[in-house]
């Protein structure tokens, strides 16, 4: 390997320094540097229209022009598809957000260039050139699943500004095998105890809609999951004071929109489960649910009008190990039950 970067496979950097230690223009997909005698290739994993892909190991790389059929004799596809005898080298980075690039490293082609029909960007099908490349280090680069995960996110925004049509048409040139790579994901352990108690507290209703669990698991219990109030990722506390059962709909109602009405109604029902008057309260009868949701209306109406600003901070407060139940009345308006 005659050219060094000067970075590493994970570093991201920005278009000049691409620029300047490559010393390529920065324009398309594949950047030709003479210069340096490298091939820079950028894919954007944050944008739905290309169709570049991982299998595993391998980097299914679209090549070069973006209408009518493309051509492999055509500019940097014949120097990728030549690669193995030019000794051109090939340099991945990815985007994942906008004007970041991420650095994959240096890549081989190892495999020969196939064809495929895929749309151009003005819809028509036609014929493409798709080219396979491996980390020549062995080591493919492994993102962190949030990261990978906004950008898919980003895609999914992208496509929501198509026609029925146009998304139909492009539906229909799925892959069909999907496409995949490895993402590191942060695990967070849980406390079982916890788990489970916050399970028996529920007794079978979700903490949030106050709804029979949906069904039976197959050891014929109601199948409700636990969540943290205040996620483990952003450093909330495994505690039992901030784990809730909910039903799968609410869980997910909590993890896409995380209303902070929601979040101040759970947390006092955690906090009411753990206090000592209530500890061995039997059951969420449907009195007392009643009740509770009454007094929860009442609380609502003499609540200091608080901004949504001032209600995280003080719910980021509450939830901290040393919160006592004052805070969370006054934040609450009284509510407590
Ligand atoms: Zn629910
Ligand atoms: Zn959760």
């Amino acid at each position: 390997m005659s050219f060094d970067p000067q970075i590493k496979p994970g570093d991201v950097v920005n278009n000049a320094y691409i620029r300047k230690i490559f010393k390529c223009s920065l324009y398309g997909g594949m950047n030709r540097s003479l210069i340096t005698n490298t091939l820079v290739i950028i894919t954007h994993v944050n944008k739905s229209v290309y169709s570049d892909r991982w299998i595993g190991n391998t980097f299914h790389y679209t090549g070069m022009g973006l209408k009518g059929d493309q051509r492999l004799d055509y500019s940097q596809n014949k120097t990728l598809a030549e690669s193995n005898e030019n000794r051109v080298e090939i340099h991945l980075f990815e985007v994942y957000e906008e004007k970041e690039y991420t650095y994959v490293g240096r890549m081989i082609l190892t495999g020969k260039p196939y064809s495929e029909r895929q749309l151009d960007e003005e819809d028509t099908d036609r014929q493409v050139w798709v080219f396979p490349l491996t980390v020549a280090e062995g080591k493919v680069l492994v993102v962190d699943e949030e990261k990978y995960k906004s950008a898919l996110v980003k895609q999914q925004w992208e496509v929501k500004k198509l026609s029925l049509e146009e998304l139909k048409k492009r539906a229909g040139k799925s892959h069909k095998v999907p496409g995949y790579r490895m993402v590191r994901v942060k695990q967070y352990d849980r406390d079982p105890n916890i788990v489970e108690l916050a399970k028996r507290y529920a007794n079978g209703i979700c903490q949030l809609c106050k709804s029979k669990a949906p069904f039976m698991d197959k050891s014929k219990e109601y199948f409700l999951e636990t969540h943290h109030i205040i996620w483990l990722s952003k450093g909330g506390e495994d505690s039992i004071e901030n784990t809730v059962a909910l039903c799968p709909n609410c869980h997910r109602k909590m993890h896409i929109v995380d209303d902070i009405k929601d979040i101040e109604n759970l947390t006092a029902f955690a906090k009411n489960m753990v206090s000592a008057d209530n500890r061995f309260a039997p059951y969420w009868t449907d009195e007392r649910i009643k009740a509770v949701k009454e007094k929860a209306k009442e609380a609502q109406k003499t609540a200091p009008k608080l901004t949504n600003a001032e209600k995280e901070h003080m719910l980021k407060k509450m939830m901290s190990a040393d919160a006592g139940i004052k805070k969370v009345k006054y934040v609450l308006g009284g509510y407590r039950c």
